[in-house]
């Protein structure tokens, strides 16, 4: 083929395996695929997605694929093996790709998962990897250096510190993300408390923002699938008089409505944030963004103007900016999102990351 930006594209898209899209398993991937996909379309090219069964993405079609889900990176050791469970849904998704890969013109893989890394080579098409997370495994980045070698530039991330977590950052496309600002409406004023989003899971540390919330004595208000039961109730244990209320997983319409009203959303997590969707959703709305100055979220905000950046792990930093809130202009969180994250920038980077992908491949 004979790629070029005139050309539509006929792009096959792999989801994660750790949840049906649509349940918030899936974390910010479930906004990206669909954002990226969007986009995509936007520009005219064709775009197909497989997910788990039970998937639903707004109203983009989706190639069902039945088995058994995989196991969430982030409860994994560093030095533990890879593991596939019997009839796995990353197995079944990836026969389904090399049966139909012929009718595509790439394939687009958003599973931060070792087997479609290490299946690359034995593809005929080109895939392009997004990966979503920094690194957590030995297994997965010595897999990444390999195919990063053998195939370079077809590997994307969403922030700079993100890539920073793997031997090989160079080389890695750093392509942010992207939200489809109609439908996130500006809030010129805060109604209510503090904000916290994400999925209910010890690595996002929504403790510390408890105790920030509870030490600046405003209410927080939780939004995000219940990824780990157990961490949720031993927080309630350790915070018993906290003012939280958790509101549960939200559809983007109903969710962008309530965070809209927060004076701020606080961002907290105990890792390296790939990226951060909620920081870009938060600031959508006009919601100025405190986060630790740790991974993508420190990229995002910038600090005094769509928000504070604070020494991670320090709850005091949480309360001193919690304070300054109020220095923050709502309107001026809109307009960076209006210009570093809307759909047309994402998806000028994530086309161009594509194209280049394919000159390469049919240059040499
Ligand atoms: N989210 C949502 N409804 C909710 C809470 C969260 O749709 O009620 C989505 C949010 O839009 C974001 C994702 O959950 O896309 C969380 O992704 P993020 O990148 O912040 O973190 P991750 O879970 O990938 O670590």
């Amino acid at each position: 083929m004979n790629p070029s930006p005139s050309k539509p594209l006929r792009i096959l898209s792999l989801s994660t395996t750790v949840g049906a899209l649509g349940t918030g398993l899936g974390g910010g991937v479930e906004l990206t695929l669909h954002n990226i996909s969007q986009a995509l379309r936007q520009r005219g090219h064709a775009v197909t997605i497989v997910a788990p069964c039970g998937s639903h993405l707004g109203d983009l079609p989706i190639v069902q694929i039945p088995g058994q889900l995989q196991t969430l990176a982030q409860t994994q050791g560093r030095t533990d093996p890879v593991l596939l469970p019997p009839d796995a849904v990353l197995a079944n998704m990836w026969a389904y790709a090399r049966a139909v890969q012929d009718e595509y013109d790439l394939l687009l893989n958003y599973a931060y998962d070792w087997l479609p890394l290490y299946l690359t080579p034995f593809f005929g098409r080109p895939i392009a990897h997004l990966i979503s997370m920094g690194s957590l495994s030995d297994a997965m980045d010595q897999i990444m250096q390999q195919v990063g070698t053998q195939f370079p530039g077809t590997f994307g991330v969403h922030s700079r510190a993100q890539a920073e977590t793997f031997a090989t950052a160079d080389d890695y496309r750093v392509l942010g993300n992207g939200l489809d600002l109609a439908l996130y409406e500006f809030c010129p004023e805060a109604t209510e408390g503090l904000g916290w989003v994400g999925r209910i899971a010890p690595e996002k540390g929504l403790e510390d923002a408890i105790a920030a919330a509870s030490h600046a004595n405003l209410p927080l208000q939780i939004w995000g699938a219940m990824a780990n039961p157990g961490y949720w109730q031993q927080i309630q244990r350790t915070y018993p008089d906290a003012r939280v209320e958790y509101r549960g997983f939200l559809p983007t319409a109903q969710l962008q409505h309530e965070l809209g009203r927060c004076q701020g959303l606080l961002m907290t997590p105990k890792w390296i944030e790939a990226f951060g969707n909620v920081a870009i959703e938060a600031l959508a709305c006009g919601v100025p963004v405190i986060a630790y100055r740790r991974g993508g979220p420190a990229e995002i905000v910038m600090d005094g103007k769509t928000g504070w950046l604070v020494q991670p792990d320090r709850i005091e930093g949480l309360v001193e900016a919690i304070a300054r809130l109020d220095q923050i202009d709502r309107a001026a969180c809109r307009q960076q999102v209006e210009a570093d994250y809307s759909m047309a920038a994402m998806g000028d980077r994530v086309e161009r990351w594509l194209m280049d992908i394919l000159v390469n491949r049919y240059s040499g």
